[in-house]
């Protein structure tokens, strides 16, 4: 396949060739054309001058022409390619320079004829015309004037014309090869970026893939493995050309978001690690301390054991969902039900830990029947019913219900707003993600995986529903789901 340099610059030279050749044929037909226009008027000039010439050679008071001035006036205008043949008034010759040396003339005619020929490519034969001879306003005879036509260049005409031509030539020559020099360095620049950015984004690739080289492509020097590094960036700034720059900021973007993707993937093997070990250690804990009899199996340990039991189960269910959704292997199961009811169950689900906590939980609701499944729409109540009744110390938890009036028409948002810890704005964009917790240290201590939101919003994204948060740290957090 030809690479985009070549094909630049094979396209671009082919048409300055194209255009050049077009150039120098139009300006060339052009040039001897004016040239040629100019010589017809020389030589038409110099037919009237030899005229006048001839004429004054008259003498009137012995009423003929003086035939030696004739003689020598005659053999200049011969050495001119011109071959004068002169007339009294009653057409009886009187001087004719083929007379004089019919040699000479013919030489000369035919070395003008081998001339045009060979230089200039014009084929020549010999044409006359004739002039009347005018002295002092009165006929005194005629003169043919034989030349090679339909025209001819002189000696020093021939040569303007031969070295116009060669300079011409040079200079096009000279221009064509500087265009073809800038069309191929042109195609340099342009192609950089673009190899450059896929060098990169192979870089990139096979960093991510972990060293591995992609489509062939030889592992980059600093594909050591290790994650993506930094220095896989294009300086996109530099590049005058919008796609160009647009192409290399796209790859950075890239770049970043891999690197981003990956920092979270180590995290999230990280954090499933650490939530099966922990409740996993607790239990093999306490189990080896029933056997060795260090401890008796008093009910609260076995309960304290059926917790940490439960909390895993829960969070493979959790997994389980999750992966469902994302396989698209989850139905749902539609039925028609008053929205209402189900805020009022669910929140009555917390009320105990609410009335524990000191919080309270505010309800603002109004009939709304919607047709959905049931038990994945409770799901996402209480996914968010819980994270507000945790993350909150004190005042208090609201559900309010609200109608929206849309272009489509009225659609219901079903807030839950809560006046406790908030979460952190540089974590706002992530905490739909799965496994993602704000200030992890702090979530630690409330039990939480980092799932129920993503849930919840897989269940919204299987249902077309929308769903969105507001924070602000410190002062509490609205979740919206509008359905
Ligand atoms: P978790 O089980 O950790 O609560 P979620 O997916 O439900 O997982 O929530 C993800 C993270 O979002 C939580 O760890 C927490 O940091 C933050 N979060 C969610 N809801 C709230 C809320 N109402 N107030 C403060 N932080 C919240």
């Amino acid at each position: 396949m030809i690479s985009l340099k070549n094909r630049l610059a094979l396209t671009l030279t082919l048409f300055i060739c194209a255009a050049f050749a077009a150039l120098f044929f139009s300006l060339n037909t052009a040039s001897k054309k004016i040239f040629d226009n100019f010589v017809r008027g020389v030589i038409a000039e110099k037919n009237q001058e030899i005229a006048r010439a001839i004429a004054e050679q008259y003498r009137p008071l012995q009423k003929q022409f003086d035939i030696e001035a004739l003689e020598s006036v005659g053999m200049i205008f011969m050495h001119d390619g011109f071959i004068v043949d002169v007339e009294d008034e009653r057409g009886s010759g009187v001087w004719n320079a083929r007379d004089m040396d019919m040699e000479h003339c013919a030489a000369i005619l035919q070395k003008i004829s081998e001339r045009m020929n060979s230089r200039h490519g014009k084929k020549i034969e010999v044409q006359s015309a004739s002039f009347p001879l005018l002295y002092a306003g009165m006929a005194v005879g005629n003169v043919n004037i034989a030349s090679a036509g339909p025209l001819f260049y002189t000696e020093a005409q021939s040569e303007f014309i031969t070295h116009l031509n060669i300079t011409l030539a040079a200079l096009f020559f000279i221009s064509l090869v500087v265009c073809i020099v800038f069309a191929l360095i042109h195609a340099e620049m342009l192609s950089r970026p673009i190899v450059r950015a896929t060098l990169t984004a192979r870089k990139i690739a096979a960093n991510y893939a972990g060293g591995n080289s992609v489509n062939g492509a030889d592992a980059p020097e600093n594909a050591d493995g290790c994650g993506l590094t930094p220095s896989l960036s294009l300086p996109f700034e530099n590049y005058k050309t919008r796609e160009l720059a647009a192409l290399s900021f796209s790859i950075n973007e890239m770049s970043r978001e891999l690197q981003e993707a990956q920092a979270r993937q180590k995290q999230l093997t990280g954090d499933v690690a650490h939530e099966l070990r922990t409740p996993l250690a607790s239990i093999q804990g306490t189990i080896e301390a029933f056997l060795d009899g260090v401890w008796d199996a008093s009910p609260e340990r076995l309960v304290s054991l059926l917790n940490e039991v439960k909390r895993l189960t829960q969070l493979v269910n959790d997994l389980q969902v999750l992966s469902s959704f994302e396989s698209g292997a989850i139905t749902l199961n539609k039925t028609e039900f008053d929205i209402a009811e189900l805020l009022q169950s669910a929140a009555e689900q917390f009320t105990n830990t609410a009335c524990e906590k000191g919080i309270e939980i505010k309800l603002f609701l109004f009939s709304w029947r919607a047709i959905a499944d049931y038990g994945r729409t409770k799901q996402v109540v209480i996914n968010l019913l819980s994270n507000a009744v945790k993350y909150t110390a004190k005042g208090s938890v609201s559900v309010l219900m609200e109608k929206i009036t849309r272009s489509s028409g009225e659609v219901l948002s079903i807030k839950i707003a809560d006046t406790g810890s908030g979460i952190p704005q540089k974590d706002l964009p992530h905490i739909f993600e799965r496994f993602y917790r704000a200030e992890k240290s702090r979530n630690r201590g409330t039990g939480g995986a980092g799932v129920g939101l993503t849930i919840a919003r897989a269940i919204c994204d299987a249902c077309g529903w929308e769903i969105r948060v507001e924070s602000e740290e410190g002062r509490g957090s609205v979740f919206t789901l509008v359905m």
